[in-house]
């Protein structure tokens, strides 16, 4: 089933220039780019993101991480996205992702770990729309 998924390329990853090598990643894994861009959040922004999480003790650390630069948010596109996402990033933790994850690749450690990606269909829904209105995102 083709389904779209949240995908960010987090402030760490964007700094260590390597927006380039996970965008490969995702298209030589069969995932396709139906809307992009790059923007700085607000701590507002990445608070209301990350809702989800703001009774956890790194709630603070994780919105200010977020907001330490510019960061590229997509939606991906392809047959099981999110879980193809998911597996293509690695665990939370890089010192437990599995060699050849973006997440051991790239991350610096478990908050600044390059990348996002949406967890279940109804997250994802949720989190697109939180950053792209249905005309910015392409159907192809
Ligand atoms: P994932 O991004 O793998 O879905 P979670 O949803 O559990 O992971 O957490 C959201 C984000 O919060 C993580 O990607 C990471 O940046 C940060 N985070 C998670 N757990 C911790 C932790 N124990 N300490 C610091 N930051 C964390
Ligand atoms: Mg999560």
């Amino acid at each position: 089933m083709t389904e779209r998924t949240l995908s960010i390329i987090k402030p760490d990853a964007v700094a260590k220039g390597v927006i380039g090598k996970i965008i490969d990643c995702f298209a030589e894994n069969g995932l396709k780019i139906a809307a992009m861009k790059m923007i700085h959040m607000s701590k507002r922004e990445a608070e209301g993101f990350y809702a989800v999480h703001k009774e956890r003790p790194f709630f603070a650390s994780l919105t200010d991480f977020m907001i330490s630069g510019p960061a590229v948010i997509m939606v991906l596109s392809g047959e099981n996205a999110i879980s193809k996402n998911r597996e293509l990033m690695g665990a939370t933790n890089p010192a437990e992702a599995a060699e050849g994850t973006l997440r051991k690749r790239f991350a610096t450690d478990i908050e600044k770990n390059a990348v996002h990606g949406s967890d279940a269909p109804e997250t994802a829904r949720t989190e697109i729309s939180y950053f792209f209105p249905e005309l910015e995102i392409v159907n192809e």
